[in-house]
């Protein structure tokens, strides 16, 4: 057994390429905080992409609670940190620090059995199955269809999706043209996929829904807030087009209220417990007939997802994929729609300190 030596964690802004915008927030920055865990010679990176804050929660309420704890004892470093959060509440930043621990500590314990993450978890499949997701509201013509066509035409990946529901849904008929745009763009033999970003009422998404039909969009996530439980199952009852939610879902309890009222759970390693609690959720999930969507992070999610059966695919977002191919060496490119885990120990991807340098804000 190896005694976990250190809990680091460190916080790095990074501005995005263009402004970026759905149907009810923008941004031209977005936050990676980084967790590093040592011991017995090795470390393990996770991460998350939230406030500075969550750095505080890891160094400040988690890090002085396992420090010393054998690092192979994933399960059991996650049953004491849950507990430490239960006066701070766990969803939110608490939530994020939980999860950028626990995905460190995955990492940190393959490493040291000096094989893959996605062996040590027990893959499934071998590769992923990813979606470019970006088409972002703030996005002209010009940039929609550079985009789009990168990843059809440039990279042969079969499914995209873009924003809409933009100004929290006060502009449904730019919404429209920009559905119109983008199948245009893709092609008939293209999935096209929507995000409203909870921007709808729930009559509006409904006749939203309609329209979205005449497109042959095939997804239509967050329709309304995923906090509007009822709100998302009376879209899906009306609507053949697939309801999914959960990439805010940050504790188990809450997978079981969405699993009822969604057509797929999406799920977010970096919100909603790290890898511990994605792989519970994925078989509760299984048990209500669902599959489960990787929302975000690309490369933390790539060995998990191949050891959940009832996969769906990844959300290859634009803003991470290009944060994680600047600050890490090892994302791999995704081939005939679907990303493979790197053959290497751990996640298989390596922090580049010097890349970072310039980034880092705590
Ligand atoms: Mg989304």
């Amino acid at each position: 057994m190896t005694k976990l030596e250190a809990v680091r964690a460190s916080a790095y802004t990074i501005p995005t390429d263009a402004p970026e915008g759905d149907g009810t927030f923008a941004w031209d920055s977005t936050t990676l905080v980084l967790v590093e865990v040592v011991g017995g010679g090795r470390t393990g990176t996770g991460w998350t992409y939230g406030s500075p804050a969550c750095a505080t929660v890891v160094t400040h309420d988690l890090a002085p609670r396992i420090e010393g704890h054998e690092v192979e004892d994933v399960v059991g470093c996650w049953n004491v940190m849950r507990a430490a959060l239960r006066n701070i509440g766990r969803p939110g930043v608490a939530g994020m620090a939980l999860s950028a621990v626990d995905c460190a500590l995955w990492d940190l314990k393959a490493r040291l059995l000096d094989m893959p993450l996605h062996r040590l978890l027990g893959a499934v499949h071998e590769s992923v199955p990813v979606y470019g997701s970006g088409g972002f509201t703030t996005y002209d013509e010009r940039q929609l269809t550079e985009q789009l066509s990168g990843w059809v035409d440039g990279q042969g990946i079969p499914r995209v999706k873009i924003k809409i529901g933009e100004s929290s849904g006060t502009v449904e008929d730019r919404d429209r043209r920009r559905v119109a745009q983008a199948r245009e763009i893709v092609g008939q033999s293209t999935e096209l996929f929507v995000d409203a970003n909870g921007g709808y009422t729930v009559g509006q998404a409904q006749r939203v829904a309609s329209w979205l039909s005449a497109y042959d969009v095939k997804w239509f996530e967050e329709p309304v807030s995923s906090d509007d439980l009822a709100g998302l199952r009376t879209v899906r009852d009306q609507t053949t087009i697939d309801v999914t939610a959960g990439e805010y879902g940050y504790d188990l309890a809450y997978f079981q209220r969405l699993c009822p009222v969604v057509d797929c759970v999406q799920a977010d390693v970096t919100r909603c417990g790290g890898i511990t609690e994605l792989l519970r959720i994925a078989a509760l999930a299984e048990a209500h007939g669902l599959q489960l969507s990787g929302h975000c992070a690309p490369g933390l999610h790539l060995a998990p997802l191949t050891a959940i059966p009832n996969l769906r695919h990844l959300e290859w977002f634009h803003d991470h994929t290009r944060i994680e191919s600047m600050l890490f060496e090892g994302l791999p490119t995704p081939s005939k729609g679907a990303a493979t885990p790197p053959n290497a120990p751990g996640h298989g991807l390596t922090w580049l300190p010097d890349a970072a340098a310039k980034y880092r804000v705590s």
